[in-house]
């Protein structure tokens, strides 16, 4: 069943901070049960790099060209990173260790976590480079975690879209998380159901936006309806086409969408400047976005261009969202505060 309308996202990669004040805003109010420790159903990920859970874009999932659903695996606790304990107490009251030690559910040196990989990125100095890439369920249009799940726990709202999993209904199979090739699902091994974002549907339904796009400092997290002509989403992801879909080829119809990253050329070992190779390779961009990215990132540089020459620039005025809340989540615009 198709929903009467879909919400979607868009994130501006050029105006990510690599704060996680958006995980945060999460954790904060969604994943504090227990169970919940090692969950972050928003993520942001260093690119290029191995993301969380580590390696997810070889693990499978989705749908092949022909319909038929690509194999795929349920990562594990140590590949999402999980929660860590720290050794406290016998540093602070029993005198017994000299200093803070992480360990992991198995009670070892952990040897990955949520984000270990973090501003690592990749090249050679002087031409080495990375992104911060923001990353949560797609609330895709064609769910393999919906299709995967014998339980018929998992459905898409018929008003907007937003795919939810009915933990009454979960019974802790984990095929919806084996399923989604984006491996965005979390297992809860204290309640033993899967679980993952869930847009802020509470908040949506009373107008107020998702808590990662509200506290987002940078201001990069567009909310609105794909149909909403007006919005910003409608005319970043159709009028100009400048905001892609992270892996199409996975089949899913993700809703969360990207303007990709502009980035400086490269330099020789001299210090001079090649204007035809960017820092952040287009082949790479073209693996996450397709083979638009090369016509996105020219027209995002001529609009630029012409906002420094004093030009009028809707997409650039759009994409530097003068007034919040109004120019960035239209619909979405109450202060929780006041609820
Ligand atoms: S991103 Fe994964 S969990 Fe989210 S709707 Fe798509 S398939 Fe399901
Ligand atoms: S809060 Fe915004 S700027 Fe900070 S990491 Fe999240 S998406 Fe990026």
């Amino acid at each position: 069943m198709r929903p009467k309308r879909q919400l979607a996202m868009v994130f501006d990669l050029n105006k990510c901070l690599g704060c996680h004040t958006c995980a945060i805003a999460c954790k904060t109010q969604w994943t504090r049960e227990e169970g919940m420790e090692g969950m972050w159903w928003t993520v942001v990920n260093t690119l290029p790099g191995q993301g969380t859970p580590k390696g997810w874009e070889g693990m499978g999932g989705g749908f092949a060209p022909d319909g038929r659903q690509r194999p795929s695996r349920i990562p594990g606790r140590e590949e999402f990173g999980d929660a860590w304990q720290f050794n406290q107490k016998e540093v602070l009251f029993e005198g017994t260790a000299s200093h803070l030690e992480p360990r992991n559910f198995k009670g070892e040196k952990p040897s990955w976590g949520p984000n270990w990989d973090e501003d690592e990125g990749a090249g050679e100095y002087p031409n080495s480079h990375f992104f911060y890439f923001p990353r949560l369920c797609n609330h895709c249009t064609h769910p393999a975690c919906l299709e995967a799940c014998p339980r018929g726990a998992i459905y898409k709202r018929e008003q907007d879209g937003i795919v939810l999993i009915d933990d009454q209904q979960c019974k802790g199979y984990r095929f919806c998380m084996e399923a989604c090739p984006y491996k965005r699902i979390y297992y809860n091994h204290v309640q033993l159901v899967s679980q993952k974002c869930i847009f802020c549907f509470p908040r949506i339904d009373q107008g107020v936006a998702p808590a990662c796009a509200r506290q987002c400092p940078g201001r990069m997290r567009f909310v609105g309806y794909l149909d909403d002509e007006r919005g910003p989403i409608h005319k970043l992801v159709h009028q100009w086409k400048v905001a892609l879909p992270l892996h199409a080829e996975f089949g899913t119809g993700p809703n969360v969408f990207y303007v990709p990253p502009l980035s400086p050329p490269q330099v020789s070992a001299t210090g001079k400047p090649d204007p035809s190779k960017p820092r952040i390779p287009l082949e790479y961009l073209e693996g996450l976005f397709g083979p638009r990215v090369r016509e996105v990132l020219g027209v995002l540089e001529a609009e630029r261009a012409k906002k420094a020459r004093g030009e009028a620039s809707e997409l650039m005025d759009t994409l530097i969202v003068y007034r919040w809340p109004d120019d960035i989540f239209p619909d979405f615009r109450k202060d929780p505060a006041t609820l």
